[in-house]
């Protein structure tokens, strides 16, 4: 009898590899695999599930709005995705325009068009992006990713990006001039490792595409909709970009994206510049409406800050050779280790029953569901030191 994982590596094309884990089901913040075992999910789906699993908040919208209408296109509109839009405007401070989507690439794809657009109307003839910046994997978006190892065999691209180095706003301002289109940050970068820039990276970068004309460009896709403690990470720095686009944790695990324009970028596009059939989709619209009213209702925002430093204190009051620190803020952090045994640490992490990233080789992120309770945050940390042990040894 081939296994679940052996039938997985016949079908697939092998882009993933094999995961690990082969998961059943979940409940709250606790997933089971197909064999009964139990994790804690501190890693959410990527950032994803923020609601955790099965909450009934989302399954209530989800099967209320499949058992009524499930897609319209958008030949025909429908009062999910308003109600959405005009949520995100509202979390926005009143302004703004939405297009919806249906992955984070896609809501990237979107805003790197109005990039474009805005440039070949202006006269503004390049992009910025930031080194190790992850943007996604269509060729639009991947041509903003900076990181070679998965972008150079696709090039060469058909957008001229030129990159610097993420946190150094004197470099940023020499590379933007009255030619560059627009920059595009991730206001922490999340597949480089969860890196936050110095403070006032953001305002300053805020500061030099007012001034020379180029649209600020916020990739918030994994750190908005509450995962830092705010709805969205740029306003820890009370400074708004020009274009906003968000996707995994909106949804709380169905899937969307979306793009959203400020002042005159909420205009760039006129009817018939962009499209998606699926986008705006009314079962992932009710889901996110059903995620922002729960974080909302639930003062989740606030939890997020007060597991968040929990979570943090504890794993920094760790004393413990492979463990270097802890980065990052509310409940998106990295566990920082002192030498390459991230591998090493979510499999043992995975024997102990956590369930973590391995995200760089000297960094493992945990981005748990927001509503991951006191003690399990407590459990987490409880078993790390056993984990680091393991990992340490093997
Ligand atoms: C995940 C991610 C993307 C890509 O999202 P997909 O839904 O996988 O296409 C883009 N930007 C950032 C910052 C991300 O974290």
């Amino acid at each position: 009898m081939s296994t679940l994982y052996d039938r997985f590596e016949a079908a697939f094309m092998p882009n993933y590899g094999v995961p690990p884990v082969a998961l059943a089901r979940g409940e709250g913040c606790e997933v089971w695999d197909v064999d009964g075992n139990r994790y804690l999910d501190m890693i959410g789906g990527i950032a994803v599930s923020s609601l955790g699993h099965a909450h009934p908040a989302l399954v209530e919208a989800v099967s209320r709005q499949v058992a009524t209408i499930a897609h319209t296109s958008n030949l025909f509109l429908h009062e999910p995705e308003v109600l959405l839009a005009e949520r995100l405007i509202g979390l926005l401070g009143g302004q703004g325009r939405v297009f919806l989507a249906n992955s984070g690439t896609e809501a990237n794809e979107c805003a790197l068009k109005m990039a474009l657009k805005y440039g070949r109307t202006t006269g503004r003839t390049y992009v910025v992006a930031a080194e190790n910046a992850f943007h996604g994997r269509t060729l639009g978006a991947l041509s903003l990713t900076g990181k070679p190892s998965i972008r150079d065999q696709f090039g060469p691209f058909p957008t001229d990006v030129r990159f610097v180095p993420y946190g150094d706003a004197d470099a940023l301002k020499n590379a933007v001039t009255d030619e560059c289109a627009a920059v595009f940050l991730e206001p922490t970068q999340g597949e480089a490792g969860v890196v936050p820039p110095p403070d006032g990276y953001f305002r300053a970068a805020r500061e030099i595409c007012t001034a020379s004309g180029a649209l600020l460009v916020a990739d918030e896709i994994q750190s908005a909709i509450g995962r830092t403690g705010h709805w969205f990470a740029h306003q820890h720095e009370g400074v708004l970009p020009d274009i906003l686009t968000l996707a995994k944790g909106l949804g709380g695990g169905m899937p969307i994206g979306a793009c959203v324009g400020f002042g005159p970028a909420a205009t760039i596009f006129a009817k018939g510049d962009h499209g998606s059939t699926f986008g705006g989709n009314p079962v992932s619209a009710a889901a996110a409406l059903a995620v922002l009213g729960t974080i909302e209702n639930d003062g989740l925002l606030e939890h997020v800050r007060t597991a968040g430093a929990e979570l943090a204190d504890g794993i920094a009051a760790i004393d413990h050779p492979l463990l270097k620190g802890v980065r990052g803020r509310g409940l998106w952090l990295a566990l920082v280790l002192t030498s390459g045994r991230s591998p090493q640490v979510q499999a043992a992490a995975q024997r102990a029953g956590f369930l973590v990233n391995a995200l760089q080789p000297d960094a493992v992120r945990l981005a748990p569901p927001l509503i991951i309770t006191s003690e399990q945050v407590t459990a987490f940390v409880t078993a790390l030191p056993a984990i680091l042990d393991e990992a340490s040894r093997d």
